[in-house]
């Protein structure tokens, strides 16, 4: 094989089908075979030409790797511990190692804005920047985890952008633990990774907030670890109250990306708690409930990635299986069908069942 094909963003709504020739791999770089890709509600907007990628196209989309290693250098072969043949996953990010940020460790951070899925153009040798096609490209820095044959595809691939995001925001910044009340408002797949970190730190109450087309999910999100789940009405608040006996939660996460939601879920932190951000909109500015959030001196802090500790950790829960994470999976879609299953998430919170849809490469479509 000589070449490759990718689904590349080539205008806002607007994919083609290119052929890209497969990368000649050195000492230190590596070709990863990608075995799926999911699709994230970040990528809805860069589809949409709501963000930053805008300016990057051409560009392929996909930073929720799993895939085997097709063809790895000596050096980096050692360095990330892999060979031929093992499967992995990949973080979204890589960094430049060289910034400000990428220097104190937070290469998710980069201000040369280094990783995968948009972040550098196609017209960028060697073009394989994004996860929605049948290679991607691994340079040197490239942050590699082996997670060996007993972890599917399926539940690979919701490990990194997915699960780690659920164990940076909720226990590493969100601070939650044992015996603690966390409130998740939105149940997509970060709103149920926020769930299982949750659970798996220890916390006791941990309370989901959805929509009335939100049923399957909800569901789902007890079989996570949830305790209550909740409707998301002009009632909410004051369920909370009554949940926890008036004291409000320790920590609040919002993954719902509706510019809404939030201004509802800040309220819902207790005095000194800690509210997490982590949606992404479309909408211009999002309103907080300020002085509330300064009188009872709430931590409030956006997030938006995973890092390195996350992964580690996350790979730890996939493996012990304590977790349906194989059933996050509802959709497969092939490389052709990349708009409809953007379609899909756009407008999954209207369609009830749908968790995370991924692209299989592998699948030739009809
Ligand atoms: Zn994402
Ligand atoms: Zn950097």
């Amino acid at each position: 094989m000589t070449a490759t094909t990718s689904a590349v963003l080539v205008a806002p709504e607007t994919f083609e089908l290119r052929d890209f020739p497969i990368p000649s791999i050195g000492e230190n770089d590596g070709l990863l075979r990608m075995e799926l890709s999911g699709i994230c509600g970040s990528d809805v907007l860069h589809w949409g030409g709501h963000s930053a990628v805008g300016r990057n196209l051409p560009a392929i989309l996909g930073h929720e790797i799993v895939g085997r290693i097709e063809q790895v250098g000596q050096n980096s072969a050692k360095r990330w511990g892999v060979a031929v043949g093992d499967r992995v996953i990949v973080e979204a990010s890589f960094g430049c190692g060289l910034c400000d940020l990428c220097l104190r460790g937070s290469y998710q951070m980069c201000a040369q804005g280094q990783g995968y899925g948009g972040r550098i153009s196609a017209g960028v040798t060697p073009h394989l920047w994004g996860a929605y096609g049948q290679h991607l490209y691994l340079p040197s820095r490239a942050r590699l985890h082996r997670v060996g044959d007993a972890i599917p595809p399926e539940v690979g691939v919701v490990i990194g952008a997915v699960l780690a995001n659920g164990v940076r925001w909720v226990q590493t910044i969100g601070g939650a633990g044992i015996g603690d009340t966390v409130v998740v408002f939105g149940p997509g797949p970060q709103g149920l990774a926020a769930v299982i970190a949750a659970h798996a730190a220890g916390a006791e109450r941990i309370v989901i907030v959805g929509l009335s087309g939100d049923r399957a999910r909800l569901g789902f999100a007890r079989d996570c670890g949830a305790t209550h789940t909740l409707s998301f009405d002009e009632h909410t608040l004051e369920a909370i109250a009554d949940l926890t006996g008036g004291r409000l939660a320790h920590v609040v996460i919002d993954v719902t990306g509706s510019a809404t939601s939030p201004a509802v879920a800040a309220e819902a932190v207790r005095p000194l708690g800690t509210f997490v951000m982590a949606g992404s909109t479309a909408a211009a500015s999002v309103k907080l409930p300020w002085n509330e959030l300064v009188r009872k001196e709430v931590r409030a802090h956006g997030v938006n990635s995973h890092d390195q500790p996350a992964v580690r950790a996350a790979i730890a829960l996939a493996a012990s299986r304590r977790y349906p994470l194989e059933r996050m999976v509802t959709h497969r879609f092939s490389l052709g069908s990349a708009r409809d299953a953007l379609s899909l998430v756009r407008d999954a919170a209207s369609s009830d069942g749908v968790i995370k849809a991924v692209i299989d490469p592998l699948d030739q479509g009809d």
